[in-house]
């Protein structure tokens, strides 16, 4: 970060379900010049979802290869599906001076932290976890039992706060967003 004509590579992680996706579509909205990147996945697309756009839909093939040639910077195993971060596009970005977004779960962030020191992590908290299973259940969109994984899994991210750079509550959407942009965009 004390190269100036470098991006930033910002990593938003939190439990599935405390609305990190719809914070950072709103802080891309403010500010276009953010560059998200698109993760790799052998989850099944969800309804409305594109390839390409929201994912990168690939096969556990497709996917392994991937890992074996050194192709993502960072994956992980989450609720029995692969996720992973292509490197080449978030590369590219960072050295034309555009600040990059992962919005990954917790052992990827743990290996951007070990590969990446430099980037800011920040760790986005549901008010409670009863709010959080509500949260997940009002999407519709996981069988039960993709909501009990996940449910535990956020019990396991949740003790890794301390973790991180940055904590915020995500306990109304404005408040936290200017929270977000207050410490991403902090004067230099
Ligand atoms: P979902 O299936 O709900 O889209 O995502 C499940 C979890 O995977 C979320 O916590 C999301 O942040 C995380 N995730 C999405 N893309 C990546 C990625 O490229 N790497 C890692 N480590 N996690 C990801």
């Amino acid at each position: 970060m004390t190269d100036h004509n470098h991006g930033k590579l910002i990593v938003i992680t939190g439990p599935s379900g405390v609305g990190k996706g719809t914070l950072v579509r709103s802080l891309l909205e403010k500010h276009p010049e953010l560059h998200l990147s698109t993760s790799a996945t052998t989850r099944p697309p969800r309804p409305g979802e594109v390839d390409g756009k929201d994912y990168f839909f690939v096969s556990r093939h497709r996917f392994q290869q991937m890992v074996e040639r050194g192709e993502l910077i960072e994956w992980a195993e989450f609720a029995g599906n692969y996720y992973g971060t292509p490197r080449q596009a978030v590369t590219e970005a960072i050295a034309a001076g555009e600040s990059v977004l992962l919005e990954i779960e917790l052992e990827g962030a743990r290996q951007i932290s070990r590969t990446f020191p430099e980037a800011v992590r920040v760790f986005i908290r549901p008010p409670s976890m009863a709010e959080l299973e509500r949260r997940l259940r009002s999407r519709g969109q996981d069988s039960e039992e993709a909501i009990a994984r996940r449910l535990n899994r956020a019990k396991i991210e949740m003790e890794a706060t301390a973790e991180f750079n940055f904590t915020l509550v995500n306990d109304d959407l404005d408040r936290a967003l200017d929270k977000l942009e207050a410490l991403l965009f902090v004067p230099v």
